[in-house]
């Protein structure tokens, strides 16, 4: 069965004093075995939310999942006990987060923390966990991996941390690898060196990936599929080459145009989205962009856009699609 993960209509709130916050709503996706699904979105859009409610983690509580289902190899993960993800997290899920120093312990070898996976989860012994230690700071990159076992992560420099957390987190052999802004905190070039190891490590374990970022220009080497998400929903999904060569969604244009290209003039200017995106204590009827969006009709603001399928693989949200719609000028729109 090459279906990993089958995340089915997932509804997410906060409760907080001043009501209801409704930050996930409604989302479906999958993950194949060996792929790499990307979730792109400005920040506040909930993907970090839904990521998080697949691992059930913190800041969950005061969090709930109201609705949905995340099957992982065809168990549902919300009808788990906190006892039974104990099992799930770090060993067949594992997550790796923004800043690096939120997964390390500063006052641990960064060998040490490695191991401590193993010997919970595998049932290693010391000696085979070490060796299997320097074995994965071999395989993330790191030169001289037995000195660097031995070393703290103040020792390391901001990539060379995430290289480590990236060896934590696959140590064990994850079925899926959840990577939250993985690149976020690093500059440029480290950026690029460490999505290019990810998707080198995903080759040789086969580890099945969802990359979550606000940047859709860090996700265009490494994911399969795009999943784009604004303000609690997926609002346009398809494959790699969908998206990027026919993106059908006014939003995923404006993020796509907030994208350096390197087919482009160096010094053209990048266009950011304006205006903000919807509360969500009370999310609007229509199309949640409705606000932001050059195209809004008057339906838009009275009725969510329902679902057009443009192919097996490729879907949106949004009502310029429908036959009633005006033909717009796709190309003037996409900046292309
Ligand atoms: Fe814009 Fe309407 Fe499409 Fe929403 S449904 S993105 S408001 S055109
Ligand atoms: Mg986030």
């Amino acid at each position: 069965d090459k279906l990993l993960l089958d995340v089915k209509n997932l509804h997410v709130s906060f409760d907080t004093y001043a009501g209801e916050v409704k930050a996930v709503r409604g989302v479906s996706f999958n993950v194949n075995r060996g792929e790499t699904l990307a979730i792109v979105g400005e920040s506040g859009c909930g993907k970090s939310v839904t990521a998080q409610a697949i691992m059930q983690l913190n800041p969950m509580p005061p969090g709930r999942i109201k609705e949905g289902n995340i099957l992982f190899e065809g168990k549902d993960l919300v009808k788990y006990s906190d006892r039974k993800m104990e099992t799930v997290r770090g060993k067949e899920i594992s997550m790796v987060f923004q800043d690096p120093m939120t997964s390390l312990n500063p006052t641990m070898k960064v060998g040490k923390q490695i191991m401590e996976g193993l010997v919970k989860h595998q049932n290693m012994s010391k000696a085979e966990a070490k060796e299997r230690a320097v074995e994965m700071l071999r395989l993330v990159g790191l030169p001289n991996p037995e000195k660097r076992a031995d070393q703290y992560p103040h020792e390391f420099s901001g990539g060379m941390r995430q290289r480590a957390v990236i060896a934590i987190a696959l140590a064990c052999n994850p079925k899926l690898l959840i990577a939250d802004e993985p690149t976020t905190a690093l500059d440029v070039t480290i950026q690029a060196q460490i999505i290019e190891l990810m998707k080198e490590l995903q080759l040789k374990l086969d580890t099945s990936i969802i990359i979550i970022t606000h940047d859709l220009g860090v996700v265009a080497k490494i994911a399969d599929r795009i999943a784009v998400m604004y303000a609690g929903v997926i609002i346009e999904s398809g494959t790699n080459e969908e998206v990027f060569h026919n993106p059908h969604h006014p939003y995923t244009w404006g993020l796509l145009k907030s994208v350096p290209r390197l087919d482009r003039a160096q010094k053209e200017r990048l266009i950011p989205i304006y205006g903000t995106p919807p509360d969500l204590f009370a999310p609007p009827p229509g199309c949640p962009f409705a606000a932001r969006c050059d195209y809004a009709m008057k339906i838009c603001k009275d009725h969510y856009p329902m679902r057009f399928d443009l192919s097996d693989t490729h879907y949106t949200h949004c009502w310029l699609e429908h036959e009633m719609a005006p033909k717009i000028e796709r190309q003037k729109a996409e900046g292309g």
